[in-house]
């Protein structure tokens, strides 16, 4: 008999949406056990294409099954560093969950009765954090004779820290922020990621001896080649994609119009997630309006009702996107959160432009309704304004949540690093050194916003180039 995939628990959305604990409550032993027991162990496993980093998932889940947890593991983390906190924010349905044999051919995202992998890695990897089990550092002749500098602390140079420093190497990160994590800490909210599970990881590289020297902005304070000079062997770049992109509409400039970086590290790093204890200056509106599709956008949504109930202010919370549900990026489970918990969506909807009262503060969005046409080139469907469709919302808060870039300062002081013409960094694919001789880069500064696997997925080839 087929059996039905099994849920995982969350907190109801009216209790959940007014604080930034955690949502999604994970699987119990029998509930992994029973999801587990779902899986076909299929001859060919298409499961483990679809994963940036190749886990080997049949392996890992059959583990579940014979309740060898340990061996779960460790057989994910061959792969993968952080299990717990992939399992939390993986895309997994358009990543190994689509590729799984029990999603219907053609389908966009993954089906409902594809095997939650995901949930099964987070279930593992907290299982891997009680017990604390760890992957030790081993010593070898080599290590001595490198020394390696990482900058910037997000999954791609956390990553590349650990791989090495695993092997006895001696690993200095230096971070611009106050605080490691990049936008596992200043992006991503607590009530998807707790903090205590990225202070986790974060710990254990310590533990392994890797220094992280944070308020540290490299191509501020010293250039690569000072790195270099004071004794550095290989330098990687995990530099990620801190630059919001802009509507470039009229009016965008009025107060209380942030773009989703600001707003989020607001909440996030400065902890106004944490009001009363914290006050940190932010403004709530009681019409919010985020622009955009992505993951970006749902987590500001979202982190502005919780704020707004949080404040006591009578919220309506809205998200603008210019296409359809079908073609937002965004995971489809934030999407739904976001709905449970009260966001509403305007699809096919693209702003025109902002006004303001007197005082310059935004008060108005002016907005166009589209249809859509022909696929672009990233093959989704082209939005298409319809004309005279022209209609305005009440907007006294505006997030730009529509993209992200690469930041250059590090680049425009380093002119031997080659970059495209987005301002990434261009490198060679197989070792991902890049135009500087020993100077290896990954994550969101090579090819644009990614994810967090793919980011580490970069790192870990880096790290295997460096070791060579
Ligand atoms: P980052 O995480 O951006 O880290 C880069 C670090 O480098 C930062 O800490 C920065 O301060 C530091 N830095 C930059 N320049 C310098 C310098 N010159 N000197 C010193 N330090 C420097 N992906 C998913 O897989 N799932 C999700 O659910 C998801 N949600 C997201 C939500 C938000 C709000 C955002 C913004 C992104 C999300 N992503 C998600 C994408 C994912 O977080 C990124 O792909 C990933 O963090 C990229 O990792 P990175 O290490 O390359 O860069
Ligand atoms: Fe299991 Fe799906 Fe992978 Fe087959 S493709 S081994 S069913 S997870």
């Amino acid at each position: 008999m087929k059996k039905e995939p099994i849920k995982i628990k969350e907190k109801e959305a009216s209790e959940r949406s007014a604080n930034f604990e955690e949502v999604v409550l994970g699987y119990s032993e029998e509930e992994a056990l029973e999801e587990a027991s779902r899986c076909l162990q299929c001859k060919n496993p298409a499961c483990s294409s679809g994963c940036p980093v190749g886990i080997d998932i049949k392996k890992f889940i059959a583990a579940i099954v014979r309740k060898d947890y340990k061996s779960a593991y460790f057989t994910i983390r061959e792969k993968n560093d952080f299990p717990s906190m992939c399992g939390r924010v993986c895309p997994a349905e358009y990543q190994c969950r689509k590729a799984c044999v029990l999603t219907k051919k053609g389908s966009p995202f993954a089906s409902e009765q594809a095997i939650n992998i995901h949930f099964l890695e987070r279930f593992v990897g907290d299982y891997g954090m009680k017990n604390n089990l760890k992957i030790l550092a081993s010593s070898e002749e080599k290590s001595a004779k490198l020394k390696v500098a990482v900058v910037g602390s997000g999954p791609a140079g956390l990553c590349c820290a650990g791989e090495l420093a695993r092997k006895g190497i001696k690993v200095v990160i230096f971070e611009s922020l106050h605080q490691s994590g990049g936008v596992l800490r200043y992006g991503i909210p607590p009530f998807r990621l707790p903090r205590d599970i990225l202070d986790y990881e974060i710990n254990y590289l310590q533990n392994l001896g890797v220094e992280i020297i944070p308020n540290y902005i490299i191509g501020k304070i010293k250039t690569l080649d000072e790195l270099f000079s004071e004794g550095f062997t290989h330098i990687f770049l995990g530099l990620g994609a801190g630059v919001p992109a802009f509507l470039g509409v009229e009016g965008e400039n009025l107060c209380n119009i942030y773009s989703v970086n600001e707003f989020l590290t607001r909440i996030n790093l400065m902890s106004a997630y944490k009001f009363p204890e914290f006050h940190t200056p932010i403004n709530v509106g009681r019409h919010i309006v985020i622009i955009g599709g992505g993951n970006t956008a749902m987590d500001a949504a979202r982190s502005a009702l919780r704020l707004q109930k949080l404040k006591g202010i009578l919220h309506d919370t809205t998200i603008i996107y210019r296409r359809t549900e079908v073609e937002m990026p965004a995971r489809r489970l934030e999407i739904e959160h976001a709905k449970e918990e009260g966001v509403k969506f305007e699809f096919l909807v693209q702003p025109l432009g902002f006004s303001g009262n007197e005082e310059g503060f935004v008060k108005k969005i002016r907005c166009l309704r589209c249809r859509l046409g022909e696929p672009d080139s990233s093959g989704r469907r082209r939005p298409v304004p319809i004309e005279g469709s022209d209609f305005e919302m009440d907007c006294d808060l505006a997030v730009i949540a529509i993209g992200l870039q690469a930041n250059q300062v590090l680049t425009s002081v380093t002119p031997q690093l080659k970059t495209d013409k987005y301002f990434d960094v261009v490198v060679d694919p197989k070792t991902m050194e890049t135009s500087m001789a020993r100077v290896f880069a990954g994550g969101d500064i090579v090819g644009g916003e990614g994810t967090v696997i793919e980011a580490m997925g970069m790192a870990k080839i880096a790290a295997k180039a460096i070791l060579a």
